[in-house]
C-alpha cells in the first residue's frame, strides 16, 4: 500500500515527488511513456528561475529527479494501463504490476502533436521547436516558419514576430481553423507571411544538425517549393495523456483533466498537476508550481483521511 503514487516524471510529477518526499509520504513515481516529459526533449531552458545562464532541459529534469530521490521518492519505469478510482485505496495497473495507493497525483502531461517526419524528430531542439515562449528568443533577427492553422499557430506566429525578421505561417488548407480575431491579427502583422495550402514534406539539414530549409508541397497542385528558414515551430495542437482515466475523471472536450480548488479532480484523493490539466500556460515553471500544489493537497487529504 502506498501513501501517494505520482503518475508522470516531468516537471510537475517530479516537483510533486520532492514535496511529497519531504512530507515523509514515500511517494512512488511511475515514469510514464516519456520519462522526464517535454523538458527532456528540449535543449536550453532560459526561463526557469534560478539559472541565470540557462540549463539544458534534460539536466534540469535529472536534477529534479535526484532531488526527489534524496527525499525518499521511488521510481518505476513503465506506463499505466488501467486505473480503478471507484473506491479507496485506488488501484493502479502498469502492465503486469498492480499498486494500491491512498492518494493519487496525475502528472501524465501532454504531448505536442508532430508532423511525423524523421527529420523533425532528429532536429527537435536544434531549430525545430514546439514552444514559442520557450525558444522564440533564440531566433532574434532570423527568418522562421510556424506550422498550423489553429489559435495556437496564430498566437505563436504573432509572438515570434517580436523576435524573428519574418515568420512564414504554413497551413495545409486555405481556410484557418483559428478564431477570426486571431487570424485577422496575424494577417495585419507585416512580419507574418501566410502560405497555404501547404504541408512540410522535409526539414533540412539533418546532416548539418540544424534547420536551413523546408520542402513544401502545395496540397492542391502538388507543386514542390523550397523555403529557406532557420527555425520551424510546430503548432498543430497537443494531446493530453488521459485516455486511461476516461469515464472516471471529469475532462474538457479536448481531454484535459478538470481541476478545482487547487489541484483536486472530481474524485476525492485524486489530484492533477501540470500540462495534463493546463492547456493554457504549459510552462515548466507553472507545471512545477502545480506539482507542488498537488503534493500539498494530497498531504492534507491524507491527514484528514487516516482510516484507510
Ligand atoms: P487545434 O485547434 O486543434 O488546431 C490544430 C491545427 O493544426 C489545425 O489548423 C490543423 O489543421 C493543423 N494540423 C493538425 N495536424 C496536422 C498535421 N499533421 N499537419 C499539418 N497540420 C496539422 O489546436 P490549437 O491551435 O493548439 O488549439 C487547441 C485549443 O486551444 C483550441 O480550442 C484553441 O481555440 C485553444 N487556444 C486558444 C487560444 C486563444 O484563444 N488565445 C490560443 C491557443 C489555443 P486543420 O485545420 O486542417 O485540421
Amino acid at each position: 500500500m502506498n501513501n501517494v503514487i505520482i503518475i508522470g516524471s516531468g516537471c510537475a510529477g517530479l516537483t510533486a515527488a520532492i514535496y511529497a518526499g519531504r512530507a515523509n509520504l514515500n511517494p512512488l513515481v511511475i515514469d510514464g511513456y516519456e520519462p522526464g516529459g517535454q523538458l527532456s526533449l528540449t535543449t536550453m531552458v532560459e526561463n526557469f528561475p534560478g539559472f541565470p545562464d540557462g540549463i539544458l532541459g534534460p539536466d534540469l529534469i535529472e536534477n529534479m529527479r535526484k532531488q526527489a530521490q534524496r527525499f525518499g521518492a521511488e521510481f518505476k519505469a513503465g506506463a499505466i494501463t488501467e486505473v480503478d478510482l471507484s473506491k479507496r485505496p485506488f488501484r493502479i495497473t502498469s502492465g503486469n504490476e498492480a499498486f494500491e495507493t491512498r492518494a493519487l497525483i496525475i502528472a501524465s502531461g501532454a504531448t505536442a502533436r508532430m508532423i511525423g517526419l524523421e527529420s523533425e524528430k532528429k532536429l527537435i531542439g536544434h531549430g525545430v521547436s514546439t514552444c514559442a515562449t520557450c525558444d522564440g528568443y533564440f531566433f532574434r533577427g532570423k527568418e522562421i516558419a510556424v506550422v498550423g492553422g489553429g489559435d495556437s499557430a496564430m498566437e505563436e506566429a504573432n509572438f515570434l514576430s517580436k523576435f524573428a525578421s519574418r515568420v512564414h505561417l504554413l497551413h495545409r488548407r486555405p481556410e484557418f481553423r483559428a478564431s477570426k480575431i486571431m487570424v485577422d491579427r496575424a494577417r495585419a502583422n507585416e512580419k507574418i507571411h501566410m502560405v497555404t495550402p501547404v504541408v512540410v514534406e522535409e526539414i533540412s539539414d539533418v546532416d548539418k544538425g540544424g534547420v536551413e530549409s523546408l520542402t513544401l508541397r502545395n496540397t492542391q497542385t502538388n507543386e514542390i517549393t523550397n523555403l529557406a528558414v532557420e527555425g520551424v515551430f510546430i503548432a498543430i495542437g497537443h494531446e493530453p495523456t488521459t485516455k486511461v482515466f476516461r469515464g472516471q475523471l471529469d475532462m474538457d472536450e479536448n481531454g484535459y483533466l478538470i481541476t478545482h480548488d487547487g489541484s483536486q479532480t472530481n474524485v476525492p484523493g485524486v489530484f492533477a498537476a501540470g500540462d495534463v490539466q493546463d492547456h493554457h500556460y504549459r510552462q515548466a515553471v507553472t507545471a512545477a508550481g502545480s506539482g507542488c500544489m498537488a503534493a500539498i493537497d494530497a498531504e492534507k487529504f491524507l491527514d484528514a483521511h487516516k482510516t484507510f
